[in-house]
């Protein structure tokens, strides 16, 4: 029997790639990438040539591709499992993979390596012993203040991917949910050359976008809830007249 190995990718400094994704990147029969042209790009910068065969691996098509690529790995290839950036399953394809290998009782392995909400949270200078990670917030308005909500008495210090064109609408909403006092951080371009890491608070983060509306990936990371802030939060569900005026 071969072997699933998910592998994190750089998510911008190609120097992060480790020696292990290197050399799984030579010698992994079948490469399931998110985007094949951005596979043969990184393995390009890498210097390495790519001898397996390389299979368009993403949210579309992974539940329908997995067992295909696990019905190799039980005849003894080694399945290298690959995102865009970052660490596949996190909020990138590789889930399905990976459920489908444990029910079919195959091994799966991780090569690790970068991945922004680590790296965002190590440099935010808030509290790191106890996080949660809450991925991108709702699209919709409502949801998101119904979601935001339910954040108001989280204690642990939150995490939330982001976007340049939906950024100034979440400051928004955060700032409604939050307050302007909790302390926070963007960071922005991780371990690219523009690497900007924003430490404020709530308020001051929000003047900031509207100042000087931050491009590029970013990742939003807010101090959990005071006693007090935990206790005032209001109700976790909005009620039916507070849903109308949204
Ligand atoms: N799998 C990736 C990981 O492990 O971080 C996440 C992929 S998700 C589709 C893309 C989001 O990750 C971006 O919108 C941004 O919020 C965050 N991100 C990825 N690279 C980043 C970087 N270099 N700097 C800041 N945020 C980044």
């Amino acid at each position: 029997r071969g072997t699933v190995v998910l592998a994190a990718t750089p998510i911008g400094n190609v120097g992060d790639a480790s020696a292990r994704l290197v050399a799984l990147l030579q010698d992994a029969d079948i490469v399931a990438a998110e985007d094949t042209r951005r596979l043969y790009d990184l393995a390009n910068r890498l210097g390495v040539h790519v001898n397996g065969s390389v299979v368009a691996y993403h949210d579309h098509n992974e539940r329908n591709k997995a067992d295909g690529l696990l019905d190799r790995v039980e005849e003894g290839a080694t399945v290298l499992v690959v995102s865009d950036a970052g660490m596949p399953t996190i909020n990138d394809p590789g889930l399905a993979i990976v459920r489908r290998a444990i029910e079919r009782g195959l091994p799966v392995t991780c090569a690790p390596g970068p991945s922004a909400v680590l790296d965002a949270l190590a440099l935010s200078g808030l509290p790191t012993d106890r996080f949660c990670y809450e991925g991108f917030m709702p699209r919709k308005h409502a949801e998101r203040v119904q979601h935001l909500r339910m954040l108001q008495a989280e204690r642990r210090t939150i995490v939330f991917y982001e976007t340049p064109h939906r950024i100034a609408d979440a400051m928004d909403d955060l700032l409604d949910a939050f307050g302007p006092d909790r302390p926070m951080a963007l960071c922005r371009e991780l371990t690219k050359d523009y690497e900007e890491i924003r430490r404020g608070t709530v308020g001051t983060i929000h003047q900031g976008v509207v100042d000087d509306p931050p491009r590029g990936e970013m990742v939003l990371v807010i101090g959990g809830a005071s006693d007090e802030e935990a206790q005032a939060a209001a109700p976790a569900t909005l009620s039916v007249e507070e849903l109308a005026v949204l």
